[in-house]
């Protein structure tokens, strides 16, 4: 049976997969959620026996129901190809009595693109059922590892354009050079003064823009998103859940049915929802655990039943968790309130105005599956230390706050169950901050320098993404304040 998608805040038409993915937000600002959430139709015993491309399409045929099986499979293959540096995709790794699944083997090396490589094939598809026949722009705000990931997957990709704006002094030095080398004719860079939050607001609101978006239709365009707001980011994100479930069941690290627990580092809530659908669809897990770091809204959150934003914004070594706002949020309030879009959108306009909302009691106990914590960044540092130490494994600044709030649930819980931690990025996109964990006399290095010192001590290759970017030379320089994000975009599209 069809699953169509409806919106979280009104009583829009409801809408097919692919349309819902073509659009991204919906008209009424709200998010796309499926109408209900199929169960997984094979065993885990099968799952076990699957590669990561099978894997994908037993689960996303669930939910993308009008896309064909040919049309699936043929965005499946393009997307989980050689472009990995490995065949299993989505390796994991014991390390310190838990398992890392390393979602950072592809393109751009973070988990972003585990969803964007494959987001282009399934957004051009939808144009090609839909009959669109405008261009589509893709209009994306980042907190350092969505706008690369999202770059590379759109970058020459025909009928498309993509726009992505940063925030100028918040992401790591080898994001910012990531996303400024990148080649592509249909392609635009701009840093923004300002953090995340406003990049993502000043996004949002260039969607709702009535007069631009008549004067894109006008001269042909059409906006869509690559943000997780897009179902068509959350959908792949479900999979390596499974994979990571039917991988531990083949290695007889648990038996079929039993209940793991899952750890994600958080910001945007995109990642921790998928591992929630993925439970509300079968998937044998017991808890989910919401790591934050210093920017800690969500801990909060899960503690109070209060969600709000007004606090300072920190700038943490975990950059692409520097969130206020957790727009994928939305869809869990939303499902907590019984799907009720009216009194969604009350809690939706009230933290729009000011700043924060509190749910009640009834919606909170249906958090009950949730932990949530959060880690400092010295915590970080010294996490990062000692698991090298004990076991000769690097994580990411990002990572290390999962492990860490692992290591403090286990210490509350004394839950001993089987533990995956989503595994978001490479070491190496975060060198200095990693590398002057393990050895803070070597802050004087330069960035490169670094990169092949944590290529000796982690024994692992310098990954092709870092290679390329060690000499390319700077394509962009666009910098601009948040009011002229539109100037931007009129000046791309030439309006
Ligand atoms: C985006 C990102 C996160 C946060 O994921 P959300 O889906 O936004 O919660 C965590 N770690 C890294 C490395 C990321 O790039």
């Amino acid at each position: 049976m069809d699953i169509l998608y409806r919106s979280t805040r009104g009583s829009s038409r409801k809408v097919k997969a692919s349309e819902a993915i073509l659009q991204g937000l919906a008209e009424d600002g709200g998010l796309y959620v499926p109408e209900r959430l199929p169960a997984f139709d094979r065993t885990w015993e099968e799952f076990s026996r699957m590669d990561y491309r099978q894997t994908a399409f037993e689960v996303m045929k669930l939910l993308l129901t009008d896309y064909t099986e040919e049309e699936l499979k043929r965005c499946i293959d393009r997307a989980y190809d050689e472009k990995f540096d490995t065949p299993a995709i989505a390796p994991l790794k014991e390390a310190g009595g838990a398992w890392y699944l390393e979602l950072f083997h592809g393109r751009t090396i973070a988990f972003k693109d585990m969803a964007l490589s494959i987001l282009p094939h399934l957004m051009t598809t939808a144009a090609q059922k839909n009959h669109v026949k405008r261009q589509i722009v893709i209009l994306t705000a980042t907190s350092g590892d969505t706008g690369k990931a999202a770059l590379a997957g759109f970058a020459d990709v025909e009928g498309t354009r993509i726009l992505v704006f940063y925030p100028k002094n918040g992401v790591s030095p080898i994001q910012e050079k990531q996303m400024v080398t990148q080649k592509g004719k249909n392609i635009r860079v701009a840093g923004i003064y300002g953090n995340f939050d406003d990049a993502q607001t000043g996004v949002k609101a260039l969607f709702a823009d009535g007069e631009l978006t008549q004067r894109m239709a006008e001269a042909g365009f059409q906006f869509s998103s690559a943000n997780s707001i897009n179902i068509g980011r959350l959908v792949p994100q479900i999979v390596y859940y499974v994979y990571a479930y039917g991988q531990l069941l083949r290695m007889g690290r648990i038996r079929d049915g039993q209940k793991i627990n899952v750890v994600v580092p958080t910001g945007n809530f995109g990642n921790i929802l998928a591992a929630f659908y993925a439970k509300q669809m079968g998937l044998p897990i017991a808890r989910l655990l919401c790591a934050s770091n210093e920017n800690k809204v969500l801990c909060d959150f899960f503690s109070t039943g209060v969600y709000d934003r007004n606090r300072e914004f920190i700038l943490t070594t975990s950059p692409s968790m520097d969130i206020l706002i957790s727009s994928n949020l939305e869809r869990l309030i939303f499902s907590l309130t019984g799907e009720d879009p009216a009194q969604n959108a009350a809690f939706m306009d009230s933290l729009g105005r000011e700043g924060r909302y509190e749910i009640s009691d009834k919606m909170r106990a249906g958090l009950k599956d949730f932990y949530g914590n959060y880690a400092s960044q010295e915590e970080c540092a010294q996490k990062i230390g000692s698991l090298y130490r004990e076991s000769g494994y690097v994580v990411d600044p990002h990572t290390a706050v999962a492990a860490v709030v692992y290591d403090k649930y286990r210490a509350q819980t004394g839950d001993g169950a089987v533990t995956v931690i989503a595994s978001t990025a490479s070491p190496y996109k975060f060198t200095r901050s990693v590398m002057t964990s393990l050895d803070p006399s070597c802050s004087s290095e330069d960035d490169f320098t670094l990169v092949d010192q944590l290529a000796g001590i982690s024994r692992t290759a310098v990954p092709a993404a870092i290679e390329e970017i060690r000499t390319a030379p700077v394509l962009h320089d666009i910098q601009c304040g948040k009011e002229q994000m539109k100037a931007v975009v009129e000046e791309f599209l030439g309006l």
